[in-house]
């Protein structure tokens, strides 16, 4: 899949709105660094837990509890050795690379849903809940009344109040 990087672009360069700065420019200097890997570059799913090992599966409305499961294959799976890892490109705009050391069928190649969704839905692919904060979210919601429409993906939510029930502790004293 070749990536148009002007579909993942926030309005100013530095600062993320819908689209993330760091991935946009992380993407853009790969991209000049290599001429290969505007063209090969895919996204994978790892199903190799890289927390404690067990197996998860690739559920694409799950993705924003698995971020760190995403990788960045810079040349691909079949001609690429190296990966970078998603979740950090996000959060801090550079990484280091790594090589891959996962069983190849270890890896679910998400490229074509990754780009065709975050196009669509910007990063509420990171946040299917809508209840993170987000660098740069500042317009991502209109409120109307006790609802609010999400600029970025167009999902309406309705607020609800919900019950903290909190749990004080004192000291005291009781006889014997
Ligand atoms: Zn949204």
């Amino acid at each position: 899949m070749r990536i148009d990087l002007k579909d993942i672009k926030p309005r100013l360069a530095n600062r993320s709105d819908k689209y993330s700065s760091n991935l946009y420019r992380f993407l853009r200097n790969r991209f000049k660094e290599n001429k290969y890997v505007q063209n090969q570059i895919e996204i994978h799913w790892l199903t190799h837990s890289r927390w404690d090992g067990s197996y998860l599966e690739f559920n694409p409305d799950n993705v924003s509890k698995g971020l760190g499961q995403l990788l960045i294959l810079p040349l691909g799976k079949e001609n690429g050795r190296s990966f970078y890892s998603l979740h950090e490109v996000l959060r801090k705009g550079k990484t280091t690379e790594f090589a891959i050391p996962w069983m190849k069928d270890e890896l679910v190649d998400i490229t074509d849903w990754f780009f065709e969704t975050y196009i669509k839905d910007g990063r509420c692919i990171f946040d299917r809940d809508h209840n993170k904060w987000l660098s740069g979210d500042e317009s991502r919601f209109t409120k109307v009344n006790n609802t609010r429409k999400c600029n970025w993906c167009g999902e309406w939510q309705e607020k609800q109040i919900v019950k903290v029930q909190k749990i004080d502790r004192k000291e005291i004293w009781v006889s014997q």
